[in-house]
């Protein structure tokens, strides 16, 4: 099963990211949005994060051009029509995937294998709408996609043995660890990640301590990278609601009840570091 042309749908920071690391790899890639000016913005990024390779010479300014022509942009959903694999990387929404999905299934040709970027949606539901769901297949990358490693990778109920192959190579080609979970809600890495931020908000709203103290337990005591509620924020707050909604809903237990701080958060659009402002606040 060759691929060679790839479609990114939603130029947002995940999209961009996988669809920087796919031409990278020299893989032919259409990134599509909505508008013109997210696609422009999700161009933006990656002419930036190349830009970084270069100033550090870590790449040279052909490679970086030759990159580059790797990648064109569409605001039309009909570039699927000539390709080997669409990653889907719009907003974490069932209603929009399903509808997307659909919409792909109709334009992509019979052999285009049909990616998620999904942090938490049921693979085998988002297959389910299609004709195809032998050849859906989740491929979560972690943000920033340019520098984690990891792209875990989840099998549906139908999704076929060749597939998952395909997959796992490509993965390997873009210099990534492929990871093979089933589908469960929040798969592996948000069914741990997520209840632990959502545990982190709770102790801010219970006045346990304040948001840098919360961080720097977690920081100095645990080593982790990032404090919780600084991730959060680069996440998307609204991505972390909509992964605990679903964890919430999936396994119908009170435990993975979201905070309601980061409802309140989400409502003000208070969305973390896109919106300009979550717990902390960025230029
Ligand atoms: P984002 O809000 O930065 O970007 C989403 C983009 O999708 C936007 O540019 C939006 O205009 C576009 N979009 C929405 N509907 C569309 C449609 N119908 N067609 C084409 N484009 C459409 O969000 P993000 O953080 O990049 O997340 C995207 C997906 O990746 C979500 O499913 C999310 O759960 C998943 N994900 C996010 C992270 C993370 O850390 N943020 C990590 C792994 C996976």
């Amino acid at each position: 099963m060759g691929i060679q042309k790839v479609m990114v749908i939603g130029a947002g920071q995940m999209g961009s990211g996988i669809a920087q690391v796919c031409a990278m790899a020299g893989y032919n890639v259409v990134l599509q949005d909505l508008k013109q000016e997210f696609v422009d913005r999700g161009m933006g990024i990656i002419s930036k994060n190349l830009q970084r390779q270069v100033d550090k010479d870590r790449m040279t300014q052909a490679e970086m051009d030759a990159v580059l022509a790797n990648l064109t942009t569409s605001l039309d959903i009909n570039s699927a029509s000539n390709v080997d694999l669409v990653i889907e990387a719009a907003v974490e929404n069932m209603d929009i995937k399903s509808k997307i999905f659909k919409q792909l299934d109709e334009i992509a040709p019979a052999h285009a294998i049909l990616a998620s970027n999904t942090s938490s949606l049921p693979i085998t539901e988002i297959a389910a709408v299609t004709n195809r769901p032998e050849k859906v297949i989740g491929m979560h990358f972690m943000n920033p996609v340019p520098v984690m490693k990891l792209v875990e990778i989840i099998r549906g109920l139908a999704t076929a043995d060749e597939v998952y192959a395909a997959i796992e190579d490509m993965t390997k080609k873009l210099n990534k660890v492929p990871v093979e979970v089933n589908d469960f809600p929040g798969f592996v890495s948000n069914r741990i990640l997520m209840p632990m931020i959502n545990e982190a908000i709770y102790t801010l709203y219970e006045g346990v301590a304040t948001k840098e103290a919360i961080d720097d337990v977690m920081k100095l005591g645990m080593n982790h990278p990032m404090g919780p509620l600084t991730l959060a924020d680069f996440i998307g707050l609204d991505t972390c609601l909509y992964i605990m909604e679903v964890l919430y809903e999936g396994f119908g237990d009170s435990k993975y009840r979201p905070c309601p701080l980061l409802r309140k958060y989400v409502k003000a659009g208070w969305l973390g570091k896109k919106s300009g402002r979550g717990f902390y606040k960025y230029e």
